[in-house]
């Protein structure tokens, strides 16, 4: 069997490093005796760990002192319920900005619980982000939802949007931790784990303060924000082991340069792909708009721009007798898509390029 090279879109790639301590502490936590898996969230031991992960989110991205660090169970869709669970009662409507499938589908949970306006023309070819001087802002809207990064699309949000006044509200959950941002810029980011940062089951989530103590009444609490920074994460049993699987990627991240240095190696591993693209005559076919293209997901099409579907099926075969797997695109988008998340490496992403490469000089005409 070839070594495996995993550019799946999520749960993805993570550090190698991460497995060897993972693998050291799995049946002995910080030096209890017994696994994480059987000891209690109400531990000293836990508790200290729950506060040092909160401390390396607060190093990493910078993250002022009037914002909680909350981590809830339920993935990046507990918190599209969260979000207007949370954040609704103050005028009953909210703005969602709809760039791809995740934020139409964050869009499609807030009209559960209050008037949902849609600040783009609806489409269903997300292939960029008009600029922001045509965005139908409401400004008696409770909130801004954006979707800093469409997994699915390969959009990426790479400013942040000005919603005079209004709280901004980001999905983060498949560029989190892959750049610096600026924090006060936000209201509230969240994010599932399993991309860049860890396994699925945990939701990072960052709320200004002044947000809390709003939540609707029907507000189940273990999605209540409030609630759970009163608890500092521990109202319910929380999803401990993902908690502390994402703690061991933020070290991770930390220990190889923070912030900067991902964003560079992004910079970098994207390029390398995006520029494969562009040389290859129409051979591959990156349907996003330049300024919008994601540094973290990559879609692209063989053959032509809409896809000759033989050709991509051989273009998979090829790839994965080679060991490069998880490269299909999401099934309602087809193609390709490859995944670079933080843990993929610049010599695997080289890897997937010169088997692009000659898979174009082999099949171009
Ligand atoms: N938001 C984005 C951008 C995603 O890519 C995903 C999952 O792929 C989700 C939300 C949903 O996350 P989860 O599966 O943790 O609920």
């Amino acid at each position: 069997m070839p070594k495996i090279h995993n550019f799946g879109a999520g749960p993805a790639k993570m550090p190698e490093e991460v497995y060897d301590i993972i693998r050291d502490e799995l049946t002995n936590f910080k030096g209890s005796g017994i696994s994480l898996m059987e000891t209690s969230h109400r531990t000293p031991a836990y508790m200290k760990f729950n506060t040092a992960v909160q401390e390396t989110v607060r190093r990493l991205l910078n993250v002022p002192s009037n914002y909680k660090i909350l981590f809830l169970a339920g993935g990046g869709q507990g918190q599209f319920a969260a979000v207007p669970l949370n954040l609704m009662s103050r005028t009953g409507t909210a703005d969602y900005v709809v760039t791809g499938s995740w934020s139409a589908m964050a869009a499609k949970e807030a009209k559960k619980f209050g008037k949902v306006n849609l600040v783009l023309p609806a489409t269903d070819k997300y292939t960029g982000i008009p600029d922001q001087s045509t965005w139908n802002l409401d400004p008696n809207a409770s909130y801004v939802h954006i979707c800093g990064n469409e997994t699915i699309h390969g959009v990426e949000f790479d400013f942040i949007p000005d919603t005079k006044g209004v709280p901004l509200v980001a999905d983060m959950s498949s560029n989190f931790m892959s750049k610096k941002l600026d924090v006060s810029k936000f209201g509230v980011i969240y994010g599932g784990a399993q991309k860049n940062i860890g396994t699925s089951g945990v939701a990072l989530v960052i709320v200004r303060e002044d947000l809390l103590n709003q939540a609707l009444p029907i507000c189940p609490a273990i999605l209540d924000w409030t609630a759970n920074a009163k608890a500092d994460s521990i109202l319910n049993t929380p999803p401990m082991f993902a908690i502390y699987v994402m703690g061991q990627c933020l070290e991770w991240i930390e220990r190889k340069g923070g912030l900067d240095k991902m964003a560079e190696l992004s910079q970098k591993k994207s390029s390398l792909v995006y520029g494969m693209i562009e040389k290859s005559n129409g051979f591959y076919y990156a349907p996003v708009a330049k300024d919008a293209r994601s540094k973290m997901n990559v879609p692209f099409r063989v053959g032509s721009a809409n896809g000759d579907e033989a050709l991509e099926k051989e273009f998979l075969k090829g790839a994965e007798s080679l060991g490069l797997i998880q490269l299909k695109g999401h099934r309602s988008v087809g193609g390709i898509r490859a995944s670079i998340y933080n843990a993929v490496t610049i010599e695997e992403v080289e890897f997937l390029v010169k088997y692009m490469k000659e898979f174009y000089e082999k099949h171009a005409k």
